[in-house]
């Protein structure tokens, strides 16, 4: 429900507890520039607002609607529910933000955009400038991504672009969420810090016209659209929940193959195409490179063994995590191990209430299986964890639960840059250019961490 700005007015309790709250981050991030200095600190606030979310000014937020905006492309990835907002920032905040320039002087930084109206992050308008302030302090400018002209058309079926083939990564990707939910269903079944399903319900609720599975013809219109009027996207994901029996009379890689076989017949070459599956054994993996994916995306998750099946019941029973492993080495053969590039969810280990407390130990931990995948030429990527409210880990739980502290994120980038480059790996490919001040990929920094000279000096 909508209020009036001054029921949104803070009180000066709340400005004074969110100037505490700006203070103690940016206190943390100079401890841990002192203990990482060779970490960009584009790196440090860029992982602080995807681990805590940004709040939005009234202002701000009116602002921001003009802009390319949220389009709940799989999960919610916010840290509250839709109402919970008092703003309407479901409708109006901004896919991704860019921060440049500022008193901090910052490379250009993007990062996906996570509501908390707690947040001590906040987006501010001061004149024309749209600003990124931690408590008071203001950090940099931010850039938002004008609309796309793909995002101002509609299908013949009136069905608008950007709900069928939305962009991330600054319009790099096209993210086709083809299945809208998960057949992990459950509290025995679903990863513990997954709301698509939750999510699904959420939207369709709010009335954003979610359909459970996109049709083909829908897809393929859709990216005839952004072909004709696009040259920023590069690549298409294809993915969605996990399908553990049939879902319209086929297996998972059968049914994503589909998609992948029309893209290719018709778009040959347009964009790079990648498939999240689950680790399907190897004749169905030849199945997806059979039909045109070129890059494999096996989500590992977590890679601690009792954490595993904990927090990826429906993995851990379907396939179990040896199992899984396995055949993600597999794909090597497959689809050639540069492009078999699986995701885990950086901080899960960190949950409560069966996770590390220890930001190094649960690094040490991750780092095992960094080693491992690498090791083999396997390069696996990571987004940051946010805790959202409707995910079985949190309902469960009762409270939101805090994320992983920013040291382990720290950690974590210091562990997955060292290990890249002593396996002498190249840069993951489909993710757009790397380096600070250049990397597009949004949920973690990842990518903003590799280091082009010494990348193009190997
Ligand atoms: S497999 Fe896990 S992470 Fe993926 S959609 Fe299903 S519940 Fe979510």
């Amino acid at each position: 429900m909508k209020t009036s700005s001054a029921d949104n007015a803070p009180s000066p309790r709340q400005v004074l507890q969110t100037q505490q709250a700006g203070d103690d981050r940016l206190a943390e991030i100079g401890r841990l520039q002192q203990m990482l200095p060779d970490l960009p600190v584009e790196t440090l606030i860029k992982e602080d607002l995807l681990r805590l979310g940004i709040s939005f000014s009234r202002e701000a937020l009116q602002y921001c609607a003009s802009f390319k905006s949220k389009s709940y492309f799989i999960f919610s990835f916010d840290m509250v529910s839709i109402n919970e907002m008092n703003q309407q920032e479901n409708l109006h905040a901004p896919e991704e933000i860019q921060l440049v320039d500022g008193p901090w002087n910052l490379r250009r930084t993007t990062v996906s955009v996570r509501v908390n109206p707690s947040s001590p992050w906040n987006a501010t308008l001061d004149g024309e400038s749209l600003l990124l302030r931690c408590g008071e302090e203001t950090i940099s400018t931010i850039q938002l991504q004008e609309i796309p002209e793909y995002y101002q058309k509609n299908l013949a079926s009136g069905q608008p672009v950007h709900e069928v083939a939305p962009t991330i990564e600054w319009g790099y990707l096209v993210y086709l969420t083809v299945y809208r939910k998960c057949q992990y269903f459950g509290f025995k079944e679903e990863c513990t810090f997954c709301d698509i399903n939750e999510n699904y319900r959420q939207q369709v609720s709010a009335g954003r016209p979610y359909r459970t599975v996109k049709p083909l013809d829908d897809v393929l219109e859709a990216l005839a659209i952004i072909d004709e009027v696009d040259d920023r996207s590069k690549a298409y994901t294809l993915t969605g929940g996990s399908i553990t029996s049939k879902l319209r009379g086929q297996g998972e890689a059968e049914f994503y193959a589909s998609y992948a076989r029309a893209i290719e017949e018709r778009f040959c070459g347009r964009w790079i195409p990648k498939a999240v599956t689950q680790a399907l054994p190897v004749e169905e993996q030849r199945i997806l490179k059979d039909a045109g994916i070129r890059i494999f995306h096996p989500n590992y998750e977590i890679w601690d063994q009792r954490l595993f099946s904990i927090i990826c019941p429906g993995k851990e029973s379907y396939v179990g995590r040896s199992e899984w492993h396995r055949r993600i080495i597999a794909a090597g053969d497959v689809f050639g191990a540069e492009n078999v590039i699986p995701n885990f969810v950086a901080g899960i280990e960190m949950s409560h209430p069966h996770g590390y407390t220890d930001p190094e130990a649960a690094v040490d931990s991750t780092r095992e299986g960094l080693e491992f995948f690498m090791s083999h030429g396997i390069c696996p990527r990571f987004t940051v964890w946010c805790p959202e409210p409707l995910s079985p880990l949190v309902k469960e739980h009762g409270n939101l639960q805090p994320p992983a502290p920013l040291e382990y994120h720290a950690r974590l980038l210091v562990a997955w840059r060292d290990c890249h480059r002593e396996h002498k790996l190249p840069i993951p490919p489909g993710y757009g250019p790397p380096g600070a001040g250049q990397a597009l990929f949004s949920v973690s920094s990842f990518m903003d961490v590799i280091e082009v000279a010494a990348e193009s000096r190997s």
